[in-house]
């Protein structure tokens, strides 16, 4: 069994950070990722512009280098990428970690494929794996979808897309602009306040002279395979439709946290708990980075804000091992 210092769990950008961190610091690590490198940033729509500038995105101090201040979906790929095969960092691709047990000193690291063993773990797993599901008949179809990719695919084709935060407002637009016939669902009164606020002028401005059409305090009923019923202030609206995005946000895995013994505060945001001076959890060893700190407040943490958990984790885990070595 392969045994290190710490085991990340998730190779997004800050699963990455705390890679390079461990490896900087002299600690034996090992990223594991279930899927590509920067996975949810791999799931992004193609187009996906980040509302942060780019050094705002640059970890360890690597200077990440865009197109334009903002940087596309495919750059940040490119950074994130050119990080981990620099450094040549140990990171573990297409491997599910399944379950985390702790043992007296160490945990063990199950996953689909093998066992570790590690002094420390830490949990990047993110929020982009499990959307918030609107709930209703017909959500199971193949038309509907929680992830939205490339525009191309709803040209002349009637859309419907539930929400109104960034994703949903960034997928009416666009499909709209390669010829989609755009329908928003939005369940308050206006179109999100968070919504970047150079994208939303146009998007009020296009509901405004009715080139997308936008139902207010709205929900949905019911999806059929040609149809959407919508429960608006006016009473129940049938459109003919093609397509749905549900883009109502998405969670993270709480189960697995719970599973892991990491409390949830029970006010409703799920807030995990740990020490936010050295980002351990209840369990001793186990430390949370990047946005999964968050709970269901996933507006709170991104990569601006959370790539200063790697030092701050990798630092405590020295100091850790440092007073373990003077006690013995
Ligand atoms: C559309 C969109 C635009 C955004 N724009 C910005 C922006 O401009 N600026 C900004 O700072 N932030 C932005 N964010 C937020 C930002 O992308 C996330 O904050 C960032 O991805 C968080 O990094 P992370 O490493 O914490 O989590 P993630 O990037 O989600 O990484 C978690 C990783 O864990 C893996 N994983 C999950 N479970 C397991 C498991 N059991 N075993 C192994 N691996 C697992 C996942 O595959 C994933 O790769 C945006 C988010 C979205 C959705």
């Amino acid at each position: 069994m392969q045994d290190f210092d710490v085991v990340i769990v998730g190779g997004g950008p800050i699963g990455i950070a705390c890679g390079l961190e461990a490896k900087k610091q002299g600690l034996t690590y090992a990223i594991i990722e279930k899927g590509p490198i920067v996975n949810s940033l791999f799931n992004y729509p193609m187009n996906m512009q980040f509302f942060s500038s780019s050094e705002k995105l640059e970890i360890d101090d690597i200077p990440f280098i865009s197109k334009e201040a903002k940087p596309k979906r495919n750059e940040a790929l490119e950074y994130y990428r050119r990080i981990v095969t620099s450094n040549q960092l140990n990171i573990h691709l297409f491997e599910k970690v399944l379950d985390v047990e702790q043992k007296k000193a160490f945990f063990n690291i199950k996953t689909d494929k093998d066992t570790y063993k590690a002094k420390n773990v830490i949990v990047a797993t993110g929020f982009y794996d499990l959307p918030n599901k609107i709930n209703v008949p017909g959500e199971d179809l193949p038309k509907v979808s929680h992830y939205y990719k490339d525009p191309h695919f709803y040209a002349s084709q009637k859309l419907a897309v539930v929400g109104a935060s960034n994703s949903a407002i960034d997928a009416a637009l666009e499909c709209w602009r390669k010829g989609a016939e755009v329908t928003l669902i939005i369940r308050g009164p206006e179109v999100g306040q968070r919504v970047k606020y150079w994208v939303r002028p146009d998007i009020v401005n296009r509901i405004e002279e009715g080139s997308i059409k936008a139902y207010y305090n709205s929900t949905v009923k019911e999806i059929t395979e040609s149809e959407i019923v919508i429960n608006t202030p006016q009473g129940e609206v049938t459109l003919a439709n093609d397509f749905v995005l549900a883009l109502t946000g998405y969670r993270p895995n709480f189960n697995f946290l719970e599973k892991l013994g990491i409390q949830l505060s029970d006010d409703g945001k799920r807030l995990p708990a740990y020490d936010p001076e050295t980002m351990e959890t209840n369990v001793p060893g186990l430390f949370l980075a990047g946005v999964i700190c968050g709970g269901m407040e996933t507006h709170k943490w991104f990569i601006e804000n959370s790539r200063i958990h790697a030092p701050i984790i990798i630092n405590a885990i020295k100091n850790k091992m440092a007073a373990a070595d003077k006690e013995s």
